[in-house]
């Protein structure tokens, strides 16, 4: 059975969190004397001179109603890696606890782990990209707090299996967090209407991706109330700073261009999946459920040092368990998108 309060740090519990000027008022006021601002204003137009909401009632609102989400079960960060960071510090007791994390996928699980003196189990994905269950159940013990699982992945761009992803969700008693970044570009559903039948469930969002919004920082944690009411004692105070909460209620505002966007991307990304396919130099296309596709391609360090004389830069991925040779291409506009694939047929026509 989960249990909440045997996965959560002991001093998290007695944690009292930090109460900010404006947690200790709220209402009606004129004149604001409490938090030690600049009551005269700042050099900029807005009213930035003041404490940004520290519960990012606003925006979270607004979250809630394009997500169809209740606000109590959504939990903002200063960018996924926040999120990421705050349930270590919540769950993992530093030098004793352990997650387990199934590369090749994204860094920051491991980073984050380090940082926080916390082990990392690892349960390489299969051949196909997807859950070695086995290996995953072998590994946990009374000290795991965390399963890392992120669909689609990063590197390499397919989504989990949705049966698997449910058989650890109802397996495991530990946190399950389940990496959205890329769930806009993906055929397969999203987890968030599940997030009623899975207590232990954490699923990451950002604003990073789909949103075009990378340099605002914004990550989102959906969870139960309970688990969105441990991350938000955890954090800074003001983690989501004021331009961010109105820039991005602005944002809000538009889905409909973000949806847009997002129908382009994908459009482009399976055109350019066609033409690497007919390209004698790439061995294999990785299917994508996301914005980038993982290629196998020969000399991946030359391939990449070359693009980069052309002034192109993708991610090399070559030295990455199970990504042997292989670069990781976002997908770009339609010009660089043939910028790329030009650079590529010149290289072979240089050799
Ligand atoms: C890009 C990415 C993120 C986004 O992180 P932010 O801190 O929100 O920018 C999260 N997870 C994965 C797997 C990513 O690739």
């Amino acid at each position: 059975m989960f249990d909440l309060n045997i996965l959560l740090r002991e001093n998290i519990k007695k944690l009292a969190p930090y109460s900010s000027a404006r947690d200790e008022f709220s209402g009606e006021a004129r004149v604001f004397l409490d938090a030690n601002e600049n009551s005269l204003g700042s050099p900029l137009l807005k009213w930035y001179n003041r404490y940004p909401d520290p519960h990012q009632q606003l925006l979270k609102k607004a979250v809630s109603s394009v997500k169809n989400i209740p606000a109590e079960k959504i939990f903002l960060g200063n960018g996924s890696d926040e999120c990421i960071d705050l349930l270590y510090r919540s769950f993992c007791n530093p030098g004793k606890d352990n997650v387990i994390i199934c590369p090749p996928t994204y860094g920051m699980y491991e980073v984050s782990a380090n940082i926080n003196d916390v082990e990392i189990r690892i349960a390489p994905l299969l051949e196909d990209f997807q859950l070695n269950l086995a290996h995953i159940e072998s590994l946990v013990d009374a000290h795991t707090k965390i399963i890392w699982l992120c669909s689609p992945n990063n590197p390499t761009g397919n989504s989990l299996n949705r049966e698997e992803l449910e058989m650890v969700l109802n397996n495991f008693e530990g946190i399950v967090a389940v990496d959205e970044a890329y769930i806009n570009f993906a055929k397969q559903k999203s987890l968030l209407q599940e997030l009623n039948d899975y207590p232990n469930l954490v699923v990451l969002q950002t604003f990073s991706k789909a949103w075009g919004l990378a340099g605002l920082r914004l990550g989102l944690a959906f969870a139960s109330k309970e688990i969105v009411d441990i991350l938000s004692k955890v954090k800074p105070p003001y983690n989501i700073n004021q331009a961010t909460q109105d820039l991005a209620l602005k944002a809000l505002e538009e889905v409909g261009q973000v949806n847009d966007m997002i129908k382009e991307i994908v459009d482009m990304r399976n055109a350019l999946a066609e033409v690497f396919e007919k390209m004698a130099i790439i061995e294999k296309v990785y299917p994508s459920d996301a914005n980038f596709i993982l290629i196998k391609i020969k000399d991946a360090k030359k391939v990449y040092d070359y693009l980069l004389t052309k002034g192109i830069v993708v991610r090399d991925r070559s030295r990455v368990l199970l990504c042997e040779d292989c670069l990781r291409v976002t997908v770009g506009t339609e010009k660089e998108n043939t910028d790329l694939v030009d650079a590529l047929i010149s290289m072979k026509n240089e050799q």
